[in-house]
C-alpha cells in the first residue's frame, strides 16, 4: 500500500490528535519522522516537520475530513471564489465596508436589524447566500 503525506507539524501532540481522528473515521495512517523529532526537535525544521501519512486511496476522504474540522474551528464558511476563511456574514442591504455601518452593526446587532443575512468574503468581496445545509 502506498502512503501519501498530507500534512506536516511541528508539533508532536498536534499530530497525534489529527491521526487519531482520522483513526476514528477509518483512515489507515502514521506519522513520519516522528520518532526522530521527538528526540531531537531542533531537526523538524529541517526535515520538514512531523508528516501525517494516508494509504493513498484514502487520500481524498482524509482531506475532506481535515478540511470539515478546519470549517468546525473557523465557524465559518470557506469563500466559494478564493477558498479564504476570512468571511463573516452580514446583511445583504448593508455592506461593511466603512467604519460607521460596521460599528452600528455591533452595537445595534445584524439580527435587531434585521435583513436578509449573506456570506462576505473580505479577500476577494464576494457575496454569496447562507448554503441550506447551515441553516
Ligand atoms: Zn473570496
Amino acid at each position: 500500500m502506498n502512503f501519501i503525506s498530507i500534512q506536516s507539524y511541528s508539533n508532536y501532540i498536534d499530530a497525534h490528535i489529527v491521526m487519531g481522528q482520522l483513526e476514528e473515521q477509518g483512515i489507515v495512517c502514521w506519522l513520519k519522522d516522528e520518532y526522530t523529532l521527538t528526540i531531537d526537535p531542533i531537526l523538524t525544521n529541517a526535515l520538514g516537520g512531523i508528516k501525517l501519512m494516508v494509504a493513498e486511496n484514502q487520500v481524498q476522504r482524509a482531506l475532506d475530513l481535515l478540511e470539515a474540522q478546519s470549517r468546525e474551528v473557523h465557524k465559518t464558511q470557506v469563500c466559494p471564489k478564493c477558498s479564504s476563511f476570512d468571511v463573516d456574514m452580514i446583511s445583504s442591504n448593508r455592506s461593511a465596508r466603512n467604519w460607521f455601518t460596521a460599528i452600528s452593526g455591533f452595537l445595534l446587532g445584524d439580527y435587531a436589524i434585521g435583513g436578509k443575512k449573506v456570506f462576505h468574503c473580505f479577500n476577494c468581496g464576494l457575496e454569496w447566500n447562507k448554503s441550506p445545509e447551515s441553516e
